[in-house]
């Protein structure tokens, strides 16, 4: 099975503490590496965890919120003293693109390397980028400045055709196109496989959604149904629902509830407010609502696998 993992660099609120750096992640996507937020210190986080940055090219900014991309400017100056020559393509608001050309500007820079920026604008789900074998998609969620969430996904291509089965049977391209079309194939001892035992079930597929930050809100649900692994914030104990609701923020019980309604396999919960020393309360409350949950810690690295 191809590489899918996401590795948490940092899963603090707004302000740091001891144990958690502020939001950002790492997405292994079949070998291509892609960081979603850059929060204040990522880039020591990276060689912390032994990320090889260098192989970056796609960065993913959910809101310009300092703690989701103050982490970037610094990312993108190092990559400049580095010498990189290689696109980095960044997908964020707008804004965003004010604020680099300032930095750039009042520090009489000039990057080596092309920086492309795509800005988000769409206020419903929305291919960023696609390749032969996975989709990027942003969709909108509900925070106190314009926030979009991100679901990578797996493409049904290739890969779909069991390997046992190709090893063994030994199909020609022509057979192999018309397998992925839905014909049987028959041996040359006239031995036939049926389409069905043969071809991996779409749902085999895997995904990933990651929620940024949000107020709890059941109109994500269609943008990320059925994903293998959701990240969803859970700054607060449910006690504090008032709180979390004032400040756009979901509980570790609202983000259970969403992972349950949205049939997802696996449920990480992160985003945690620096007033909880360590994650076992919020870890509790959310395995309540759904058992299949895991908090989030920095260096935390997860494979996402169809078995979640
Ligand atoms: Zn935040």
């Amino acid at each position: 099975m191809k590489p899918f993992s996401v590795t948490i660099l940092g899963c603090g609120s707004a302000t740091p503490s001891k144990t958690r750096n502020p939001s950002a992640q790492i997405v292994n996507i079949h070998d291509r590496l892609m960081m979603i937020d850059c929060g204040e210190g990522s880039q020591m986080q990276m060689r912390r965890f032994y990320i090889k940055n260098n192989r970056i090219n796609h960065i993913f900014i959910s809101h310009l919120h300092g703690d989701h991309y103050l982490g970037l400017m610094g990312l993108l100056f190092t990559y400049h003293l580095f010498g990189r020559t290689e696109e980095m393509h960044i997908y964020a608001p707008q804004e965003l693109k004010d604020v680099i050309d300032l930095q750039l500007k009042v520090s009489n820079s000039q990057l080596l390397y092309p920086l492309i920026f795509h800005p988000i604008t769409s206020n419903t789900k929305t291919l960023l980028l696609e390749n032969n074998t996975f989709k990027v998609f942003s969709f909108p969620v509900q925070h106190s400045v314009n926030c979009w969430g991100f679901v990578f996904e797996e493409k049904n291509c290739g890969y779909k055709i069991n390997k046992e089965f190709i090893t063994q049977e030994k199909p020609t391209i022509e057979e192999i196109q018309s397998i992925k079309q839905g014909a049987d194939f028959i041996n040359s001892q006239g031995v036939v496989f049926e389409n069905s035992d043969i071809v991996l079930p779409a749902d085999l597929l895997r995904s990933y959604a990651y929620s940024s930050d949000t107020i709890y809100d059941e109109n994500i649900i269609p943008f990320i149904e059925n994903t293998s692994l959701l990240y969803h914030e859970a700054t607060f104990m449910h006690d504090k629902a008032d709180v979390a609701k004032q400040k756009f923020h979901t509980t570790a019980k609202e983000a259970a509830t969403i992972a349950y309604k949205a049939k997802a396999k696996k449920l990480i919960i992160g985003h945690f407010s620096a007033r909880y020393d360590d994650n076992l309360a919020l870890l509790a409350e959310a395995r309540e609502y759904f058992p299949n949950t895991i908090a989030a810690e920095d260096g935390l690295k997860v494979e996402i696998n169809v078995e979640l």
